[in-house]
């Protein structure tokens, strides 16, 4: 049997423990924040993954850009917080921005609950400011 394995495989297999306290609402965000499958739809799956490790403080515009538009940027900050990522952006946040969030998470306040109150006041700041 083949050892290599197809990407829907691999896609399924389990990504790791939550941080300690890490809670749902949403059970779907949930089991799909388990496996890799929702990555691969990432805007920049097919980018240098090094531009959103970088360790400058400011981040590029052009990469906080494409995660504003990414089609999963509430699962990529979801995760993030979920993991207690420590580096890179996620979900068009650096990891001082997120370090409040996994705080918030860690208490036990749904990461689902946290990721759509951050989007919102996002939303409404840009909203306020064109
Ligand atoms: S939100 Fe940003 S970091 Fe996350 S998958 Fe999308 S482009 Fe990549």
């Amino acid at each position: 049997m083949s050892r290599r394995r197809k990407v829907g495989e691999a896609s399924q297999r389990i990504y790791g423990d939550f941080a300690d306290g890490i809670r749902f609402r949403n059970a779907e965000m949930r089991r799909q924040l388990l496996g890799i499958r929702w990555r691969l739809d990432g805007s920049c799956v097919k980018h240098d993954v090094a531009l959103w490790f970088t360790e400058r403080t400011k981040p590029n515009g052009r990469v906080l850009a494409m995660c504003r538009e990414c089609p999963v940027r509430r699962l990529c900050l979801a995760s993030s917080i979920a993991y207690a990522e420590e580096f890179g952006v996620w979900g068009g946040y650096t990891p001082p921005k997120r370090e409040g969030m996994i705080h918030t998470a860690r208490q036990g306040i749904p990461v689902d609950l946290i990721v759509e109150s951050v989007l919102d006041v996002e939303a409404e700041r840009r909203a306020t400011a064109s």
